[in-house]
């Protein structure tokens, strides 16, 4: 089977203090500490434990810039075969829509039995498969937590409302968004990470892909996002300071204070 997962860099929650740019309508980027959005980890695992059983190769997929190289090749020290950067000036300013259609640029031109994404990225559009899906006209199902291989269809398990199950046969090829906890991504050592520090990863640009630029990027984008801020604290509303185990402290006295606990 001949799985592709898309992956995105993104800013690592756990590393990272967070503040608004200047301009007030992004994170202020300079000095963040990235890494591989958690969603899409899962989705690399759960391809390569798929290719374990049944044979085939993963190729792991991100649209970026130069430094989006280091999430393609973490995944492949985890075990994806391949990686592919599609990466261009003009696709600076794309919208959730125009990520999708680069991404149906570079998907169509291989042959792809399975196409995963992570159920949503750090701005958690949740959009990403469900588009790349429709412009290929491709089955969809998102939240998956559950995959069974069979002969040229699989089953997929979804999670609901309530802490139910649903359960769907899908013919091949599919897209997927998959879910957290599907299964448990294995480790990656500085022995993988060495191993694939050579691999070559092909650049693919607009260019390469067929891509017209008015199409992507600032000029294609229909999304224009014109603010960012943080709520105002409502009334009664109270923000905890400090480090994660003080404000856990403080929690735990503010709920036993109030008779929570
Ligand atoms: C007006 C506007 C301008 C923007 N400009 C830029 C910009 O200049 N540079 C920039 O990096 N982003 C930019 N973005 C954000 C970019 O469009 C987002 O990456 C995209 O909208 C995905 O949103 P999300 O993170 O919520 O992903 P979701 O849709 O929540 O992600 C779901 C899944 O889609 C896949 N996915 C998401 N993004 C990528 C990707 N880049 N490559 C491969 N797979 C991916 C992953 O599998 C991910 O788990 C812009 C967004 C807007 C609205």
């Amino acid at each position: 089977m001949e799985i592709l997962v898309c992956v995105k860099r993104v800013p690592d929650t756990a590393e990272n203090e967070f503040e608004l740019n200047s301009a007030g309508n992004d994170l202020d980027r300079d000095d963040l500490v990235y890494s591989v959005n958690e969603w899409d980890n899962y989705a690399v695992e759960e391809a390569i434990q798929i290719v374990d059983k049944v044979g085939g190769s993963v190729t792991v997929i991100t649209v970026g810039d130069d430094e989006s190289e280091e999430v393609l090749r973490r995944e492949m020290a985890m075990g994806a075969n391949n990686g592919i950067l599609l990466s261009d000036d003009a696709f600076e300013g794309s919208d959730g829509k125009a990520i999708a259609a680069i991404l149906k640029a570079e998907t169509q031109k291989g042959n792809y039995d399975l196409i995963l994404s992570g159920a949503q990225a750090d701005e958690g559009a949740g959009q990403i498969g469900g588009m790349l899906a429709a412009m290929m006209d491709y089955p969809y199902a998102s939240l998956v937590n559950k995959i069974e291989v069979g002969d040229g269809k699989i089953i997929v398990g979804r999670e609901i409302e309530g802490g139910n199950q649903e359960m769907n046969e899908m013919q091949l090829p599919c897209v997927l968004s998959i879910q957290t906890g599907i299964n448990e991504p294995r480790y990656v050592g500085i022995r993988g990470i060495r191993k694939v520090a050579s691999v070559d990863i092909p650049v693919k640009g607009a260019g390469d892909l067929g891509i017209d630029t008015a199409s992507v990027g600032e000029a294609g984008s229909k999304t224009k996002r014109v603010d960012y801020f943080v709520p105002d604290m409502g009334e009664g509303a109270e923000m905890l300071e400090g480090s994660t185990d003080e404000i856990i402290e403080k929690l735990i006295e503010k709920l036993k204070a109030k008779g929570g606990l």
